[in-house]
């Protein structure tokens, strides 16, 4: 019997891996069409001011609209965009959506100068060569501010070539264009390295903002995280906010800015304009 059963495992652990297999593939074929058939879609997900509850940005989050599995997280695809080399054309395109999108809004008075829009590049992007020119141009074309953009890198990937990497951030900062390291503390980073990339912006990994404890007053490693902040001069975005309780302990950290589903989850552009008008949030400020 148990010989049986070991067969069946075996079996469904055998067409499972090959309908992972099929997946990959297909997605990999369907990515390319997404592309160019618009399927893919910039959620906005609001950056605010945690003692106001006032939002002041946006960060732009991809979401593919499938045309028969639905909406797809970019958890999904965007690992394999980058494998295959996807993630340019992918990048390059999140990127003027969302430039055109803030320029939009900007036309319409409904967002002020200082209002920006955060982008995430991908490892693989920092090996280009002509980013910055890539970047230039599609500021150009949208009549974007520099400074009402800006680009988050994660720590893993500022470490993968941190010689390429700071050169190609350098150029950014020259040209205003503000700079964060996205997912703070989950890479490896030596500490000594940091100080050389210019970033303006540390986000906290939501891992972290988790560890803020409901029941016992814990507050794990985020003071730390705030505190290397503070000393390297980097502004500080918590990501991840889910409880008031999470929000309150930030404050009392002196964290200024978050993001979390406390406040809103990505959204559309519709609903994300919409939210900054309402100003809906003043009941959650202690
Ligand atoms: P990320 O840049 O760290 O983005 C934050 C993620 O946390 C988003 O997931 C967001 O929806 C989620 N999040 C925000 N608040 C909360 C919360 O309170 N609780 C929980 N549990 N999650 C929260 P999302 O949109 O699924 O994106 C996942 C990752 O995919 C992003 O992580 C980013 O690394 C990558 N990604 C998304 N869009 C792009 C893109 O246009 N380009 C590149 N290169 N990567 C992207
Ligand atoms: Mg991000
Ligand atoms: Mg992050
Ligand atoms: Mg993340």
């Amino acid at each position: 019997k148990a010989k049986a059963l070991g067969r069946g495992r075996y079996h469904i652990f055998d067409s499972t891996l090959h309908v992972a297999a099929i997946n990959t593939l297909e997605l990999e074929t369907e990515l390319h069409k997404a592309i160019k058939e618009q399927e893919l879609v910039v959620y906005y997900q609001p950056i605010v001011v945690l003692n106001t509850g006032k939002i002041v940005g946006f960060e732009a989050l991809v979401r593919w609209q499938h045309p028969t599995r639905g909406l797809i997280s970019p958890h999904s695809f965007i690992p394999i965009a980058e494998e295959i080399g996807l993630i340019i054309p992918l990048g390059k395109w999140v990127l003027h959506q969302s430039c055109q999108q803030l320029q939009t809004w900007q036309k319409q008075n409904l967002v002020d100068d200082s209002f920006f829009i955060s982008v995430n590049l991908s490892a693989r992007q920092l090996t280009q060569l002509d980013l910055n020119e890539q970047v230039d141009k599609i500021l150009h074309d949208t009549q974007i501010n520099p400074e009402c953009l800006k680009l988050e890198i994660t720590e893993s990937s500022l470490m993968e070539n941190p010689q390429i990497a700071i050169d190609i951030l350098q150029k950014f900062k020259q040209r205003g264009i503000q700079l964060g390291i996205d997912d703070f503390g989950t890479g490896y980073s030596s500490l000594s390295y940091l100080h050389y990339f210019p970033l303006d912006t540390l986000k906290i990994d939501q891992s972290f903002v988790k560890q803020i404890n409901e029941t016992s007053k814990k507050l794990g490693l985020v003071p730390i995280i705030i505190n290397i902040a503070q000393i390297l001069e980097m502004n500080v975005i918590a990501e991840g906010i889910e409880t008031q309780t999470q929000l309150r302990q930030l404050l009392s950290l002196n964290c200024k800015l978050g993001q979390g589903y406390l406040f809103s989850c990505p959204v559309n552009a519709e609903e994300a304009i919409h939210l900054v008008s309402s100003n809906e949030w003043q009941n959650l400020i202690p």
